[in-house]
């Protein structure tokens, strides 16, 4: 049996006539750059999750880097992140002009440990994206607190949590806005690159539409500099023929989650996701911590199951980030886990059948 990491096709083949209409639509009206499929997508995603303002724009990177310009960070100031995430939570603090500043993950939900945040901030601290890793958010309870108190943006990264909850509240509606991603990969994925930024600020979302579109909300006059963020209509027209099916598709990610903890329940050489009390993890990702990852890893490979890392190295220890002097001592937790983290394949279309394979694989190299 074949269980590869995603499975993008097979989705593909369940909506084909409506993704196929609205890409074919998309052509016969030439709607290419902005235009009247991206106003739909914002407006039923609006809808959909419940918030005021949507800008859509080019990725989830992007989406970040405008927040980050549009909240009038830059040099001098620091900007907080978690330890262990994707390139784009640090590197947009550094595109702003701003310095990023790592906290370690916590120990069980591996988003940021919102214990060390406090001796983190310094006077010029002035924001934080706080990511919500793999589907799960993080204690955004505790740290919207000391962001009030203290007087710093809370900008949550919800690349990986469309949807995720924390105590009935979605990722995104917390914080001064929220950026989110629709690559391919990601739990409400676009045939291309494609992302956005969510808020009921009306003067930021009107800031952040301006520079996403070269400085101007009305053509020709460019109140600003800006840059070019548009989203394309076909990435627009996919998002919203997927629209109808994401909450499904979530709650077959959670199902599936579930069924690994069945059949992998068992097997003492393996550390399950644990969830965070009243929150809804909507599994991006489904990471274990293994014994041996290494060789299971291969294991699993040659029985035709596809893994990855998320991370492999963490963002403090790239080669990126060699100027700022950090060691695996700064981050404990996040550098530790580096070598026994493995990444099991998830997706809505998953079956039962899969999932029980890839359980047994896993029994059987721990049986070797
Ligand atoms: C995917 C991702 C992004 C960036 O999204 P792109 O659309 O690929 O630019 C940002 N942050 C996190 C945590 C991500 O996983």
């Amino acid at each position: 049996m074949n269980v590869p990491f995603v499975d993008l096709k097979k989705q593909y083949q369940d909506i084909k006539p409506a993704i196929d209409k609205a890409i074919q639509d998309v052509v016969e009206h030439t709607a290419f750059i902005g235009g009247k499929y991206v106003k739909a997508f914002e407006q039923q995603f609006a809808e959909l999750y419940g918030v005021k303002h949507v800008i859509a724009c080019a990725n989830g990177t992007d989406s970040l880097y405008i927040l980050m310009k549009m909240l009038g960070i830059g040099a001098g100031d620091e900007v907080i992140t978690v330890a262990n995430s994707w390139i784009s939570s640090s590197e947009t603090i550094t595109q702003a002009g701003a310095q990023p500043v790592f906290v370690d993950i916590h120990p069980d939900y591996y988003s940021m440990d919102e214990s060390l945040l406090e001796q983190a901030i310094t006077p010029r601290t002035k924001a934080i994206i706080l990511v919500h890793l793999q589907g799960q958010m993080a204690n955004i309870e505790a740290i919207e607190k000391l962001c009030k108190a203290k007087g710093i943006y809370l900008i949550e990264d919800c690349a990986q949590s469309h949807f995720s909850e924390y105590k009935g509240i979605r990722a995104g509606l917390t914080g001064i806005a929220g950026s989110f991603s629709f690559y391919p990969g990601k739990n409400l994925g676009a045939y291309g690159d494609a992302g956005c930024i969510i808020t009921n600020d009306d003067v930021l979302a009107n800031k952040c539409r301006m520079y996403a579109n070269h400085g101007s909300l009305v053509k020709h006059k460019h109140e600003i500099e800006g840059i070019n963020s548009r989203m394309d209509g076909l990435q627009a027209a996919v998002l919203s023929a997927k629209l109808p099916h994401i909450l499904q598709w979530t709650e077959q990610r959670i199902a599936n989650a579930a069924l690994y903890a069945k059949y992998l329940g068992d097997i003492k050489e393996v550390i399950l996701p644990a969830v965070r009390p009243e929150s809804k993890h909507t599994y991006h990702v489904y990471m274990i911590r293994a014994e041996r990852r290494d060789e299971l890893m291969a294991y699993l490979k040659e029985h035709g199951i596809e893994t990855a890392l998320h991370y492999p190295v963490i963002l403090p220890l790239l080669k990126a980030y060699s100027h700022l002097g950090y060691t695996s001592e700064d981050f404990p937790v996040a550098a530790a886990y580096q070598d026994t983290i493995l990444s099991l394949p998830m997706y809505p279309e998953l079956t039962e059948e899969q999932i029980a394979y890839v359980a047994e694989t896993i029994a059987a190299f721990y049986k070797l």
